[in-house]
């Protein structure tokens, strides 16, 4: 990554000066929360769409018990529905060894796992301890080794907790330093519940960075009080170059009723494009997947560019 400045310019014109990566997480955690179960059909269409405006990674299913996500049931018909192609990876959500073989069955190229910074959360959501899930995560990323997927690990509720309020720095640079003696390829850090700002986000990334200089950060912010795009910027600003996001900002959190979704692609791209800093991504192909989406859905979504448009008009 270039030490310059994102936004740099040079005359009047913007440079591409880095590149910011892009995780699509809408198909998993935006459609987990949706009211309606969609069809199989309508979800390798949605990912169709995020990967022909230029999505390379995408979150295309999570691999748990249907009973309690009957949102994610048909995951294995999804995975199969996808085209193969070398240059686009389709990531699966695991909790524990048996999601993980499912995942692995059914041809994830990536395998993402999560374990809380708070106990409380853990135990509500995955049912073991902060403690266990760390243990779980040892064993799925050296099965994943050994089948050669590649596995990343997010560490959430790093802003805050609906159960326990806030969560120490010293907690969250605990949990991460301790999920990275599995050797992931990359370690996210979630604000699950959207209660984050941008001064924590420049405060988590030094003081994970003082630990482990060499790591890969991804972050995970949702826009529950809108500061989401605002974490985003200072997560590039601290040198951060990975980010997820999701297509018309759509997702929730079942523990959190008032969660509004991720920060949305099209609006994080645009911020993105317009400050400089190149994502690969086709602008105007994003924002016609944004409307398609919100005509699935049949409601209004967050993101903006799907309402505004893009700046300049092309
Ligand atoms: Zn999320």
């Amino acid at each position: 990554m270039s030490d310059a400045r994102p936004g740099m310019r040079q005359g009047v014109v913007a440079v591409p000066t880095r590149t910011v990566e892009i995780v699509e997480v809408g198909p998993r955690d935006g459609l987990q929360n949706e009211p309606n179960v969609m069809s199989t059909e309508m979800k390798v269409a949605f990912i169709q769409g995020a990967i022909d405006a230029g999505l390379r990674r995408i979150e295309v299913a999570s691999f748990v018990n249907p009973r309690r996500v009957p949102q994610m049931a048909d995951a294995e018909a999804v995975l199969a529905a996808l085209p193969r192609r070398p240059d686009v990876q389709y990531v699966g959500l695991v909790l524990n060894g048996r999601g993980f073989e499912r995942a692995r069955a059914a041809g994830c190229t990536e395998i993402g796992m999560a374990v809380m910074a708070s106990d409380t959360f853990n135990r509500r959501n995955q049912g073991v301890s902060t403690e266990e899930s760390i243990a779980a995560w040892s064993d799925i990323a050296r099965d994943a080794h050994a089948a050669g997927i590649r596995a990343q690990i997010t560490v959430s509720t790093a802003f805050g907790c609906p159960f326990e309020g806030e969560v120490p720095v010293a907690r969250v640079v605990d949990v991460v330093e301790r999920v990275a003696q599995a050797g992931p390829f990359e370690i996210a850090i979630a604000d699950t519940i959207g209660v984050g700002v941008p001064s924590q986000v420049t405060e988590i990334v030094g003081r994970v960075r003082e630990r482990i200089p060499d790591m890969a950060l991804r972050f995970h912010f949702h826009n529950t009080r809108n500061t989401g795009l605002a974490n985003a910027y200072a997560a590039v600003e601290a040198g951060v170059s990975t980010l997820d996001s999701s297509l018309g900002g759509i997702g929730g959190c079942p523990f959190a009723p008032a969660a509004t979704g991720n920060i949305p692609t099209e609006d994080l791209v645009y911020m993105l494009q317009r400050m400089g800093i190149s994502t690969g991504i086709d602008l105007e192909a994003l924002i016609r997947t944004g409307r398609w989406l919100q005509d699935q859905l049949g409601r209004t979504v967050p993101g903006m560019l799907t309402k505004a448009g893009a700046f300049p008009a092309t």
